[in-house]
């Protein structure tokens, strides 16, 4: 290992003495000192040694047309010139948050045709949350305040984002869950979680788990069940074939409201602008981040189906519900042009996009010959590769053997961001990446997993 240079040795001790970082586990990073990101372009991240770096995971999850894109600096430089802040509460707007709710409107699925702002994917579940009670509430029906929410899920980090997760680790240090939230198993994964039932038998049991939970919480109380199109921050995992329409169906059926949390799958993610789209259903509610501006800048929002937000307008009541930062600007006028250069450049949908999807799938599966690798996974340009002892059995490594976490650090040493779920590993990388560098990001896994052996 050579030397770090001066002014890395000096973030680094900065860092250490000030800085505390969220979801790190901070005996590792005392240990080894954090690494500076200097730089982005493209597809490449830069570090403070000046090493580039394959971000197969476009930041966290996010930066769809990638790093560095002139336009949307432009885009931020000329809003911020012009408007530099104003709110939008007290019945005030401002034509890029208007112009960004009616986009939204276009491209989310069906009936859906309001938006509400807020800055992270959190606050966006947060809102969500709320507004599901209100909308109850308005509907004299108050008992309907129980929401189903899933084993494994992640949906964020403040309180009643974490109480959603169904990732129990998040809990306890927080005392939570909150009341009111019932998390069903099973994860519906089959390679994971089906045991030995088929994927038809293991979707059944799935939806029958969800029908029984209705059931056991009483119908008419309630208000929603949430989900991820497909579970990423769990570890990449898609549902079974059949799953979601059935689930749909089951929510028509008692009148419940279906809310697709599309923080990850939403904005081309999946091959379609929405995650909900590309599995067929139509929810009511979709809470969106990350990949809205591509990471340009911190904004979210809540889209919501006609009938919500048709009685929350239609009462008589202020709504007393919002952010300072709602609706920024700055940050609507970042993703209104994010979502233009998705468009103009065939990001979602076309020949072209589709083509990067089937290439980006059929080389990560040149690695399932690797004796490491049980399965590997994709949806659009998300992709998973799980790590197995036994490729027959499916018998995991000890967790004490940190392997996922050691495939990882091999990946980041060898300049690819991989993230790891336990044994899962994730792929996410921007929507412009090309064949060659999906060529050097299998590659370098390759290397990684060789590493890893
Ligand atoms: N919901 C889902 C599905 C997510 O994947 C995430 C973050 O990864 C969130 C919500 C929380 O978003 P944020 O980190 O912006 O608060």
């Amino acid at each position: 290992m050579t030397e770090l240079s001066n002014r890395t040795k000096f973030w680094q001790s900065q860092d250490a003495e000030h800085h505390l970082h969220p979801f790190t586990a901070h005996p590792g990073l005392r240990e080894r000192g954090v690494r500076m990101i200097t730089g982005a372009k493209g597809v490449y991240l830069e570090d403070s040694e000046g090493q580039k770096i394959l971000d197969g995971m476009a930041g966290l999850w996010c930066a769809q047309i990638g790093y560095g894109n002139e336009e949307m600096v432009q885009a931020a430089a000329e809003a911020m010139r012009g408007l530099s802040y104003y709110n939008l509460f007290f019945m005030t707007s401002n034509p890029y948050a208007t112009e960004l709710a009616a986009k939204i409107a276009e491209k989310t699925p069906g009936h859906i045709n309001q938006v509400l702002f807020a800055c992270s994917g959190s606050e966006a579940v947060d809102s969500a949350y709320k507004l599901v009670k209100y909308y109850w509430n308005l509907k004299g029906q108050p008992n309907r305040k129980q929401f189903i929410a899933r084993e494994r899920a992640y949906h964020g980090s403040t309180t009643v984002a974490a109480s959603l997760s169904g990732l129990t680790g998040m809990h306890p240090q927080f005392d939570l869950p909150i009341e009111g939230i019932h998390h069903v198993g099973p994860t519906p994964h089959h390679y994971k979680f089906g045991g030995d039932l088929s994927e038809e038998e293991f979707c059944d049991q799935c939806v029958q788990a969800v029908e029984d939970k209705i059931l056991e919480i009483g119908p008419e109380n309630v208000a929603a069940f949430v989900g991820e199109p497909v579970m990423g921050a769990g570890g990449m995992m898609p549902p079974p074939e059949g799953y979601w329409p059935r689930i749909e169906a089951l929510c028509r059926k008692y009148g419940i409201l279906l809310w697709c949390d599309e923080v990850i799958t939403g904005w081309g993610r999946t091959g379609e602008w929405f995650g909900s789209t590309y599995y067929g259903i139509q929810p009511d509610i979709i809470t969106m981040a990350k990949g809205l501006s591509s990471g340009y800048q911190p904004i979210s929002a809540v889209a919501m189906g006609g009938d919500i937000a048709h009685e929350i307008a239609k009462s008589d009541e202020e709504m007393v519900h919002g952010f300072t930062y709602s609706g920024h600007p700055v940050a609507c006028a970042v993703a209104l042009k994010n979502i233009e250069i998705m468009e103009r450049e065939g990001l979602v949908g076309t020949d072209e996009a589709k083509a990067r999807i089937a290439y980006f799938r059929e080389k990560l599966e040149t690695l399932s010959d690797h004796p490491l690798v049980g399965q590997i996974r994709t949806v659009g340009l998300l992709g998973g590769i799980e790590l197995v002892k036994n490729k027959e059995t499916k018998e995991l490594f000890p967790d004490e053997l940190d392997v996922g976490f050691k495939c990882r650090e091999h990946c980041f040493n060898n300049g690819l961001v991989m993230r790891h779920v336990g044994n899962s590993m994730i792929l996410c990388p921007p929507l412009i990446i090309t064949n060659d560098e999906i060529d050097e990001l299998v590659e370098k896994a390759r290397l990684a997993l060789d590493l890893t052996a």
